[in-house]
């Protein structure tokens, strides 16, 4: 059966000694649910966060890569250089990754391929706009963000595939989709999954929901049979807001 997941994205926050701080804080903490939990500190601190929390069960993964092996591509993190740091998962297509640094489902689609071909695991991120939304066309937004990142792939790629649905309109903002309409969201994107692959694959991948995730919403979202735990931004910087996160299932 596919897994439960909580996974905490820092985003371009905290130093060395505010990630080691915050992981010492997070290693203190037990986690009582069945989720499996990860962090996701700044390129620079991947390597200390990994030493950090090499016997603990966290997970330190990455927030972004480049899809080319190597080369001519200044300022870029290939999969090969976060495996040998030991990060064997990575955050691809955050809407913050879109929305900033152009990126399109068709530059996802190789970044997805090269993570795949180094063995990573891939939190896949996609999710539609307000005017999207209030233009009733989320489904079909969201929809295509998939199939064109993702249809290329084999069945058996989507071991390696998590999901993380987030309306950009709840990102960061305070404003959380309803349970209900994660539920909805969750459960046409899971449908979309068994139309193209059967519903063996499409049961067994984990869908996260993010978007203004807290310690005092968290739970009735997870309720949900769709929504498999989130992906957390803001409240993923304290280590008690994120545990009671975490432990929210
Ligand atoms: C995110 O950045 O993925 C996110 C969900 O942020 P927040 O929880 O702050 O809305």
């Amino acid at each position: 059966m596919r897994k439960n997941i909580v996974a905490g994205n820092w985003k371009m926050n905290n130093d060395l000694s505010q990630t080691e701080t915050l992981l010492t804080a997070l290693k203190n903490k037990t986690i009582t649910s069945d989720a499996e939990v990860m962090v996701a500190p700044t390129f620079t601190n991947l390597w200390s966060a990994f030493n950090t929390l090499k016997d603990n069960a966290i997970e330190v993964v990455a927030q972004n890569m480049h899809f080319a092996e190597n080369g001519a591509y200044t300022g870029e993190i290939s999969a090969s250089m976060l495996k040998s740091v030991g990060i064997n998962t990575v955050i691809l297509g955050h809407s913050e990754r879109r929305a900033y640094f152009n990126e399109t489902d068709e530059l996802l689609a190789k970044k997805v391929d090269a993570a795949l071909a180094n063995d990573m695991r891939v939190i896949f991120c996609f999710g539609e706009e307000l005017a999207d939304r209030k233009s009733e066309n989320h489904e079909a937004v969201v929809g295509s963000q998939i199939t064109n990142a993702l249809f290329h792939l084999e069945a058996s790629a989507f071991k390696n595939i998590v999901l993380a649905y987030e309306p950009v309109w709840a990102i960061g903002t305070g404003e959380t989709a309803s349970p209900e309409q994660a539920q909805d969201m969750h459960a046409f994107i899971r449908k979309t999954l068994a139309d193209k692959y059967g519903a063996d694959v499409a049961d067994s991948v984990s869908i996260l929901y993010g978007g203004s995730v807290k310690p005092g919403n968290a739970q009735e979202i997870f309720s949900k049979p769709d929504v498999d735990g989130g992906l957390i931004g803001g409240a993923a910087l304290n280590a008690d807001d994120f545990f009671a996160i975490v432990n929210a299932f």
